[in-house]
């Protein structure tokens, strides 16, 4: 039998999605390549942007949010010519993150959509999307009168797209980060960027006993070069303790190296397919975009795709491609700014100067500037 709508992939949007469209009364089914332990248990994105945080609460989607979450309101900056704060939530909007570790979200968003009586498949991976069909490997196929490809950049509902003709842009940041996951207390009262010759280093608080780190690394570094040891130093160095005080270090639970690459599909779907989260467009993590884009384009497209399926209607379908790519393309314009205030050109020629002075101007800027405190504020909550 045909489902309204097949969804691709439970990250995010894909979780996202379904519950919205369960609460608009439309039929849908979830396929999961991997096993639900795996899915709960991935660590990534931690900051929630206030849009996020009020689409995900007026759907009934935020008790764990709001009850275990955290708000985040400034940020930290380091350098060799001192330190200073920003408290964001009193800038531009006013408004502030919710930190909040995206596999929490996840189980949570899961939990919901089961309790709404939803259907969820681990363990199945699509190969093949034909015409609403989604062809599971070794197993049988599900049709959908849509299918949401909601499955990441490297997934399937991408794969297809493209294929029949949808062009992407691209950039490479041509910098790499080592990620860090490690079982200590955040050492900072704000999240934290230092500016350091031998590459940035950041700290972003997860729960009182976890906390994200983020060292740049060359293209290629293998995370198995990198022992505690390596990485407490380099964090220590980078983030100049010496100066401004230790590191509440702890075992290092995940290491894992990300290329700061960014990409964006020029229409978000046609026909029976349509696209969600990094499925649609991957974002550098340099300004924790990712999550919350994913959130924000799963709840236009379950508006636009319950409007289809109750009235046959497809014009809200075009809207929503036409709201949200201009979206996605202000996150990304923000995301290539705080890209180039983190992480200054390499080496010692004319270029290379005049890039790291233009990092440090910009630098100043925000320090001094309250215009530029603003734009910043402005556009590191918003989405
Ligand atoms: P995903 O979360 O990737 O989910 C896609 C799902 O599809 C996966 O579960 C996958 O297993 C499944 N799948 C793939 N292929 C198939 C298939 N063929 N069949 C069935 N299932 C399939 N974003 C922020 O907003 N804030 C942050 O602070 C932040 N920090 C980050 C830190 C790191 C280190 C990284 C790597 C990312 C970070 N991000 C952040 C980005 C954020 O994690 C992603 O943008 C987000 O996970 C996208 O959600 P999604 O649902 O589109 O895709």
């Amino acid at each position: 039998a045909q489902v309204g709508v097949v969804i691709v992939g439970a990250g995010p949007a894909g979780l996202v999605l379904g519950n919205l469209l369960l609460d608009r009364g439309i039929d849908c089914v979830i396929l999961e390549r991997r096993d639900r332990a795996a899915v709960e248990g991935r660590a990534r994105a931690g900051f929630l942007a206030p849009r996020a945080v009020r689409i995900l609460t007026g759907n009934g989607l935020a008790a764990g949010l709001l009850a275990r979450g955290q708000t985040h309101t400034a940020c930290l900056f380091r350098s060799d010519r001192g330190e200073f704060t920003l408290d964001y939530g009193k800038l531009g909007p006013g408004e502030p993150h919710t930190v909040y570790p995206q596999q929490e979200l996840v189980r949570d968003l899961i939990d919901a959509y089961l309790r709404r009586g939803g259907r969820i498949r681990f363990g199945v991976e699509a190969e093949e999307i034909t015409d609403g069909r989604v062809r599971v490997r070794g197993g049988t196929d599900v049709t959908g009168r849509y299918v949401a490809g909601c499955d990441g950049h490297r997934g399937i509902g991408r794969a297809t797209l493209t294929a029949h003709g949808t062009r992407t842009a691209r950039w490479d940041h041509g910098v790499s980060w080592l990620a860090v996951l490690a079982a200590a207390p955040p050492s900072l009262p704000a999240t934290g960027y230092a500016l350091h010759e031998r590459g940035f280093a950041g700290h972003m608080a997860r729960t009182a006993s976890v906390t994200r780190y983020y060292l740049q690394c060359p293209r290629g570094t293998d995370p198995a070069d990198w022992s505690e040891d390596r990485i407490w130093t380099e964090l220590a160095t980078r983030m100049r303790t010496a100066e401004f005080g230790p590191l509440r270090e702890g075992a290092v639970l995940e290491k894992a190296r990300v290329d700061l690459r960014s990409d964006v599909l020029e229409s978000l779907g046609t026909g029976r397919l349509w696209l969600a989260g990094d499925a649609a467009g991957l974002i550098s993590p340099s300004a924790a975009k990712g999550a919350n884009l994913a959130v924000v384009q799963a709840e236009s497209l379950a508006r636009a795709l319950a409007e289809a399926l109750a009235h046959g209607d497809e014009a809200p379908l075009a809207r929503h491609a036409g709201a949200c790519l201009p979206r996605i393309w202000h996150a990304h314009e923000f995301s290539q700014w705080m890209s180039t205030l983190l992480h200054g050109p390499d080496g010692d020629d004319d270029t290379a100067r005049y890039g790291r002075a233009l990092q440090y101007a910009r630098l100043e800027s925000l320090r001094t500037l309250r215009s530029h405190q603003d734009f910043f504020a402005e556009n590191y909550t918003g989405i």
